[in-house]
């Protein structure tokens, strides 16, 4: 029997593509990553991601998994050639609701924004929100923990997951979809899977925290008066509003300024550009948020703009727009799901999804810049403010060419800054191929030990993502 005819066993022969039906699979989402595969193996059940691995275990071919191929750390393609992508595409059934518990038990090909629809209908939400919704899947963001606007009221994906169905690398089904908020029972291998991108095992389903969707929505754009008053800003707006800010996002002007000159379509979200600009969103499940005042606005409107008011007395906010439709909502965050778009169209770019603590934002925003401008490059930052976590971008600045040597010294030079600061230099993309070098050469030595012991009990033959997380 051909190494194919195992796969074509395992999942039917319609569902094992080569050719030119597997060449959408052997490319990343930035198209800096293109692999090679012997097939993609497209399975429709837990079963058969489990034969699957086990006929790809005993030809001793290595195994890349991928979801919504959404990935911007080169997860999600095959880094060698010689072995079969797993598709988990076909695992898009939301299995069950339950209204009451306000849990769902979905499958990992279910792509986000399609759960996210489904839930509305049920008055119910999953809120984890980021520009690749339309095409990440569960599975996906699982594996990478993802995380995107929403963390700071919400949590990443790890902290929206009771339970894990996963198939490990020997083809043996894990069985863990617990919906249960406590459960002790030894080594909880449920968070061992989240974030390990793949390298462990196969997630097959999850059992998801929901949330109420909310009644009623208040987002605005604020220019700041600089980012040392940012926390200031979302301190006064939690305060005011009793902890409803779902998302503070930072969009200063040059990065604006890039994404409006390549796609005219989208609005400026100011007429005056705003040096240091925030998308603010508030989200309340309370009625009497959504009721309108003696005026006729909103309530959770009119507190947005009063808080905001007030911080424009103290020279923290000097202008701002709130939306007055969800067609404006939606202008605005066009705008900022437009970042990643923008930066692959400006040409080689490199973005340092950094975490730092929250008080050493500006510090470390006002010392990588010069940095950047001094290694002839652009810097084209964003920001989940409200969660420490700076997507600091840079391209080649006007006029430079876009230098190697220059930018891995920079990089150097940004890593160092974020050790300082006792920052991440993975906040929630995860490391991929692309920053295995980075975490071999600074993760702390006996942390990243106990991460190899633990890929060589799960995995011996490193059959799983080979070249994820360790490298080649
Ligand atoms: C425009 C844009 C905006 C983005 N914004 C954000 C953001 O704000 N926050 C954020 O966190 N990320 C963001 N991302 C990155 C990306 O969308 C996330 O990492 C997402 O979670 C990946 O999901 P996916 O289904 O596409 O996974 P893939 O890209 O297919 O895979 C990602 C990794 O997970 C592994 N994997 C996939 N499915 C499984 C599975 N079922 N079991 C085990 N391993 C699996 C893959 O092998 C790979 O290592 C963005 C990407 C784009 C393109």
């Amino acid at each position: 029997m051909s190494d194919l005819a195992a796969f074509r066993e395992a999942v039917g022969a319609p569902n094992v593509l080569t050719g030119s039906d597997a060449a959408p699979y052997l490319t990343d989402w930035t198209g800096a990553y293109r692999g090679a595969a012997d097939a993609v193996v497209r399975p429709r059940t837990t079963g058969e991601v489990a034969a699957t691995l086990g006929a790809a275990r005993a030809l001793g071919l290595p195994v890349t998994v991928q979801g919504g191929n959404t990935s911007v750390s080169g997860g999600s393609v095959p880094g060698q050639p010689g072995g079969i992508v797993l598709s988990l595409a076909r695992l898009d059934r939301i299995r069950a609701v339950d209204r009451a518990a306000r849990t769902a038990t979905v499958e990992a090909g279910v792509v986000l924004q399609t759960l996210q629809e489904a839930l509305a209908v049920e008055g119910l939400d999953f809120p984890l929100m980021f520009g690749a919704r339309g095409s990440a899947m569960i599975g996906g963001a699982l594996a990478t923990n993802a995380g995107g606007a929403n963390v700071l009221r919400h949590g990443n994906a790890r902290d929206l997951c009771l339970g894990l169905e996963a198939v490990l690398p020997d083809g043996t089904v894990m069985h863990g979809l617990s919906g249960l908020l406590k459960d002790n029972t030894g080594y909880d291998l449920r968070h061992l899977l989240i974030g390990a991108e793949g390298t462990l095992g196969v997630i097959t389903a999850a059992v998801l925290k929901l949330v109420p969707a909310p009644k009623v929505r208040a987002t605005a754009f604020l220019a700041l008066s600089g980012l040392d008053v940012a926390l200031e800003v979302l301190n006064a707006l939690q305060d005011a509003s009793g902890g409803l800010v779902e998302a503070f996002e930072w969009m200063p002007a040059p990065t604006v300024a890039a994404i409006l000159a390549r796609d005219p379509t989208l609005r400026a979200p100011l007429p005056t550009a705003a040096e240091t600009g925030i998308l603010v969103e508030l989200a309340s499940t309370r009625a009497d948020d959504a009721a309108t005042d003696a005026d006729g606005a909103v309530r959770l409107e009119a507190m947005l703009l009063g808080a905001v008011e007030n911080l424009m007395a103290r020279d923290a906010v000097l202008d701002g727009t709130v939306a007055a439709s969800g067609q404006q909502r939606e202008g605005l965050w066009a705008v900022r799901d437009a970042v990643l778009e923008t930066l692959v169209a400006e040409g080689p770019f490199v973005s340092f999804d950094a975490s730092l603590p929250l008080s050493c934002v500006p510090d470390f925003v006002a010392r990588a810049t010069p940095l950047a401008e001094e290694a002839g490059l652009r810097p084209l930052p964003v920001g989940h403010l409200g969660d420490g976590n700076i997507h600091f971008a840079v391209v080649a600045a006007p006029g430079r060419s876009w230098d190697a040597g220059r930018v891995e010294a920079f990089s150097g030079a940004v890593f160092d800054l974020l050790a300082e600061y006792g920052g991440s230099y993975s906040a929630e993309h995860g490391i991929g191929r692309a920053k295995a070098p980075v975490l071999a050469a600074r993760k702390d030595p006996a942390q990243l030990d106990a991460m190899r012991r633990i890929k060589a009990a799960l995995d011996p033959d490193g059959l799983l993502n080979p070249g994820v997380l360790f490298g080649p």
